[in-house]
């Protein structure tokens, strides 16, 4: 994500008015793209019921090229989404391209052009597995990620916009609610200056139905935090604002950086047993299962979403140039490295949680079915296989803690990865074009040599054990190796439930052992995936009626390291150490 600062914008600007006319044909991008974008309702159309309209300004060249919605976060053709573009101006017209994901918008020299299109509703958030990563659109209330959802010109993702964005919603209407803030004034509108990419990783939130979103709009610090609440949770609405406020709070008193005008936090259904969402341009989305209770584990998840505001976003965003994907060992693994940190330090996981969690990562790292695979195979198969999507996680943490732990002996305590990266995103300033490979090597050297970082970097991202480094979680916390089983279910569970037939049980393995046989009818399942403390009950039927299989899904035993408090010692200062306030600061 790209998040020039204004006075960027503006100087930028001058350059393009003053340029000769040669400059600005070799540099097309600097110029500023102006539109209007109109976001309406039209709760009667049960297929499609968000309207869109894209207003242009006159321009000197006839052709603009329209970038449709297209591949996003593992989903693709989503330009599928969209029905009924149409050219509204007179003497407009859209032609097709070779690429479905891009329309050409014939128009009149020097005349306003307009565009207009239709979003179909998309499953709840609650019943579709990955749709935390997506616009959710439904009649009563609509979320709209700019990237999936909207139609706008072809530009690269640093050119700055100045979008006129409007809410046309039918009267009675409930909440709106944007990245950039709400809509204001008689025509409920707001002027969005920013990079194009930053325009499209946003979030656009609004309510038909006024009582299917619950708003509520305070400060934290010098900014405005509006909070968005759909669906019905059994966390209380008040606890979810106060641990979004206390994340928040704690994350920034971390980075020392000043607070956004706005931030929006828009909370959600996660499908039974899920809980995900992802991090944009000033906001993050967070769904959760609506059984759930609250726990570390949510408020990690807030802190997770709310750390990309710094890691894997604005300064420190991966280089547009970098393959997509193939630095999430930087932008996931170091996020969840100094989200962990963070509320150790912040006394939101006290020391045996912070431990237990890091003695997790170790542990699906070691017994993960993708532990050995290469960097690229991992970046190939992210979006279809959920080891792999989770491995660059693990990698990314564990080579953090190795990375700490050598900058600490290096300088006997004074600095830690922690002041690194703090430095790192002062430095940044935000006018650079994000970071490399070797970007990362040189700057994550800076204290420990680039020789030693890059081995670093080349031993844990491309695959194989990692463990951790005597003292690395501090002089109280010892190391052990411990066996843990891995989870072999014995079958191969997908295609047994494709075919419902069990297949490829394999010979001696725990399922067979259980008495499970080749093309048995499958009749009920119950599975916990990738947990070897549940047992896997099958129903399947036989000659002699239904019978049900029983058994613990463990394998192949795999020696991992595992860490613990040394009794007796006391931690202190884990805050200091990472430059936060004594006391945390309390919601408020
Ligand atoms: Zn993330």
């Amino acid at each position: 994500m790209t998040h020039p600062t204004r006075s960027t914008i503006i100087s930028l600007a001058a350059l393009s008015l003053a340029g000769c006319a040669a400059a600005r044909v070799s540099h097309p991008s600097p110029s500023i793209e102006r539109f209007t974008l109109t976001i309406g309702a039209d709760p009667a159309d049960t297929v499609a019921p968000v309207t869109l309209r894209l207003d242009l300004p006159p321009r000197v060249d006839s052709v603009v090229v329209l970038q449709l919605p297209s591949e996003y976060v593992g989903r693709s053709k989503l330009y599928e989404n969209v029905v009924g573009l149409r050219a509204l101006s007179t003497g407009a017209r859209l032609e097709p391209t070779a690429d479905p994901d891009k329309v050409r918008l014939i128009v009149s020299p020097n005349r306003p052009a307009s565009v207009a299109w239709r979003l179909r509703t998309t499953l709840p958030s609650s019943s579709s597995a990955d749709a935390h990563n997506f616009s959710d659109i439904g009649r009563g209330v609509a979320q709209l990620i700019g990237i999936d959802a909207f139609v706008l010109p072809q530009v690269p993702s640093t050119t700055p916009v100045e979008m006129r964005l409007r809410f046309a919603l039918p009267a009675g209407a409930g909440h709106a609610a944007t990245s950039f803030g709400p809509p204001r004034g008689p025509d409920s509108s707001i002027i969005v200056r920013e990079s194009a990419g930053a325009v499209r990783r946003a979030l656009y939130t609004f309510a038909v139905d006024s009582s299917a979103l619950r708003e509520r709009r305070i400060t934290v610090g010098a900014g405005n935090l509006t909070v968005l609440l759909r669906g019905h949770q059994s966390i209380p609405d008040s606890v979810l604002i106060a641990g979004v406020q206390r994340v928040i709070s704690v994350e920034r008193a971390f980075w020392q950086s000043a607070a956004p005008a706005e931030y929006l936090v828009s909370i959600g259904v996660a499908p039974r047993g899920g809980l995900g969402g992802q991090g944009l341009s000033n906001a993050f989305e967070a769904d959760i299962d609506s059984m759930r209770t609250m726990d570390a584990g949510v408020l990690e998840l807030f802190a997770h979403e709310m750390m990309h505001q710094w890691i894997g976003s604005g300064r420190m965003r991966a280089s547009p140039r970098v393959a997509d994907g193939s630095l999430s060992w930087f932008t996931e693994g170091f996020d969840d490295f100094e989200t962990h940190r963070v509320m150790h330090a912040a006394g939101l996981l006290n020391d045996s949680a912070y431990i237990a969690r890091v003695n997790k990562v170790i542990v699906d790292h070691a017994l993960s079915p993708v532990r050995d695979s290469s960097a690229d195979a991992i970046r190939a198969g992210r979006w279809n296989d959920g080891s792999m999507q989770r491995e660059p996680y693990l990698r990314g943490e564990l080579l953090a803690y190795r990375l700490n732990a050598a900058v600490e002996r290096v300088t006997q305590g004074a600095q830690s990865l922690d002041s690194l990266l703090k430095r790192m995103y002062r430095s940044a300033k935000g006018e650079d074009s994000g970071y490399t490979r070797d970007r990362l090597v040189q700057e994550l050297g800076a204290v420990i040599g680039t020789d030693v970082a890059r081995r670093e970097i080349d031993r844990t991202i491309n695959g194989g054990e990692i463990d951790l480094p005597a003292g690395a979680l501090g002089a109280c916390v010892e190391a052990s190796t411990e066996s843990r089983p891995r989870w072999d279910p014995g079958f191969d569970i997908d295609a047994s439930l494709a075919s419902k037939r069990t297949t490829r049980v394999r010979p001696n393995g725990p399922a067979a052992i259980a008495g499970m046989r080749d093309s048995m009818p499958v009749v009920g399942v119950s599975i916990y995936h990738g947990d070897t403390s549940k047992p896997i009950q099958l129903s399947v039927r036989t000659d002699s009626g239904v019978v049900k299989l029983r058994y613990s899904p463990q394998g192949e035993k795999v020696p991992t390291q595992q860490w613990r408090l040394r009794t007796g010692c006391r931690t202190s200062g884990a805050g200091r150490s990472l430059g936060l306030p004594a006391t945390p600061p309390r919601p408020r």
